[in-house]
């Protein structure tokens, strides 16, 4: 078994980034699929929920980019935007020593900015599959240099919603690419029809959520429809998690009831697909980073999205589909942690509770639903952290993010400026080399060029007085 990632072939800057991540040892699914993936295998992986298969893939892949091909060398699908967003900011995180560059491709968002981000140096795209389609089909994206393709959460994309779609792209990727699938649910139909686009597969699969101790507990509550509300209240306040997210069965019962918690002045916001992106995107960074504490959500944010230490999971309306029960849940219980689940149960819905009770090989212990007694007993610690400002959750992207300054030039391509130009000037600064100087991007007005190892504000400086390719240049922190 091993022990340390330094015993795969790696790159010392992935190393050294997962060092910064604090990635210790791989994971169990990180040991079986790294080798594999370095071997350029077509891959079907199956892992829990939260056992690190992003990572999985990510190493292998930023280790395998030509940092010289401009063009994107791989393609992630996922079924949500805000994923395409976190694997984006996962791959960047892992590549960053290496300066792999990562853009998202996704819906709702500005095509023509897309476009012109595809223009760039992009080794990685991810992107949801109705944006990718349109790119390819545009001819925007370009794909003759793609030869890897990481089908996320693999099951939903080759589900109903998404599979035209998938097989449209994957019918325009070149023949000799390799493919790859992840995610924590593998229904048999859907495996037999991936296998049709793979070439001998290499097939991964453990952490069968019966075999293994499991880090989740998962509770049923027993109530009526009118009694819903009455029950979460009692349970935010007698189990006060830190975090939480409340799953609902549509974007109506989100909206009613994320109103009904702000009226009590609880710290909550909601997600679903019925929002604006950029609100949906903020919603998500708000709850990545702790400033506010409850999530009331559709399933929209059942797969895939990753947030630190997520105590409790609450299932206000019982999911429809088994799969959905796992993913939803396994927003807790994540990177070796304990959790909790707690789905609340109608009469008439015992039948799927029964589905999911056979498909997950465990029966829902039945909680007795908290009393009066013990609401009262739990509200002074409850009243008392609803008015203290939360902890951020986010301390190592921080660190990490503080490392990086993005510095805006008012000039690119126009004025004849190109990339080299940039790291010849900056690179002139004493102190400063090309190992500090991360992504560069020229546009036809303007350019944006990282400076690596907190060396931001001192190259910032600099460069107010240094011209490039004999132009004085506007120089200034960007906006992320
Ligand atoms: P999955 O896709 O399997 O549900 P993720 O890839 O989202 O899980 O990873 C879950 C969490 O585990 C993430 O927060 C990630 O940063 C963390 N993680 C992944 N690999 C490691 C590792 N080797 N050591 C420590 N934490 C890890
Ligand atoms: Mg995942």
């Amino acid at each position: 078994m091993k022990q340390s990632f330094k015993e795969f072939q790696l790159d010392s800057s992935i190393l050294q980034a997962l060092e910064r991540l604090e990635y210790v040892s791989p994971t169990d699914v990180q040991q079986e699929v790294i080798p594999v993936f370095l071997e350029n295998k077509d891959l079907i992986v199956q892992s829990k929920t939260g056992s690190g298969k992003t990572a999985a893939f990510a190493i292998p892949l930023c280790n395998k980019i030509d940092w010289l091909e401009n063009k994107a060398q791989a393609l992630v699908l996922t079924p949500t935007r805000e994923l395409a967003q976190q694997i984006k900011q996962d791959i960047i995180n892992i590549g960053r020593f290496k300066r792999v560059s990562a853009t998202t491709v996704v819906g709702k968002q500005s095509y023509e900015k897309q476009k012109l981000a595809l223009k760039q140096k992009n080794h990685v795209v991810v992107g949801t599959p109705g944006r990718v389609l349109d790119h390819l089909e545009k001819g925007t994206l370009p794909i003759d240099e793609i030869r890897y393709v990481v089908i996320d959460e693999a099951d939903e994309l080759f589900n109903m919603g998404f599979i035209d779609q998938v097989e449209a792209i994957i019918e325009k990727l070149p023949a000799n690419r390799i493919t790859t699938l992840f995610s924590a649910t593998f229904p048999e139909e859907v495996e037999s029809l991936c296998r049709s686009y793979m070439d001998a597969p290499v097939t991964i699969k453990l952490d069968k959520v019966s075999q293994t101790k499991n880090p989740i507990t998962h509770k049923a509550m027993y109530v009526a429809d009118d009694n819903k509300l009455d029950l979460l209240q009692s349970i935010l306040i007698t189990e006060n998690p830190d975090r939480c997210i409340v799953f609902c069965r549509t974007q109506q019962k989100v909206d009613t009831l994320v109103n009904q918690l702000k009226a009590w002045h609880y710290p909550a916001e909601k997600i679903h697909g019925g929002m604006k992106q950029e609100d949906r995107f903020q919603v998500m960074d708000a709850f990545k980073s702790g400033s506010f504490r409850y999530l009331i959500a559709t399933d929209v944010a059942a797969r895939g999205i990753d947030v630190a230490n997520i105590p409790l999971i609450i299932n206000y309306d019982i999911p429809l589909e088994k799969e959905s029960y796992l993913h939803r849940i396994g927003r807790t219980g994540r990177a070796g942690k304990t959790g909790n689940a707690i789905t609340f149960v109608t009469d008439t819905e015992r039948y799927y509770l029964e589905m999911i009770e056979n498909y997950i090989g465990e029966e829902l212990k039945q909680a007795t639903l908290p009393s009066d007694e013990q609401v009262e007993k739990h509200k002074p610690a409850f009243n008392k952290k609803i008015n203290q400002k939360s902890q951020p959750n986010n301390r190592i992207q921080k660190n990490l993010d503080q490392d990086i300054m993005k510095l805006y030039f008012n000039g690119g391509k126009k004025k004849k400026i190109r990339a080299l130009d940039f790291v010849g000037t900056i690179t002139s600064i004493e102190g400063i080399s090309a190992d500090d100087i991360g992504i560069i991007t020229v546009e036809h007005n303007q350019s944006y060029v990282e400076i690596l190892n907190g060396k931001g504000k001192h190259v910032l400086q600099e460069m107010k007085h240094k011209t490039i390719k004999g132009k004085q240049l506007k120089v200034h922190q960007a906006k992320k």
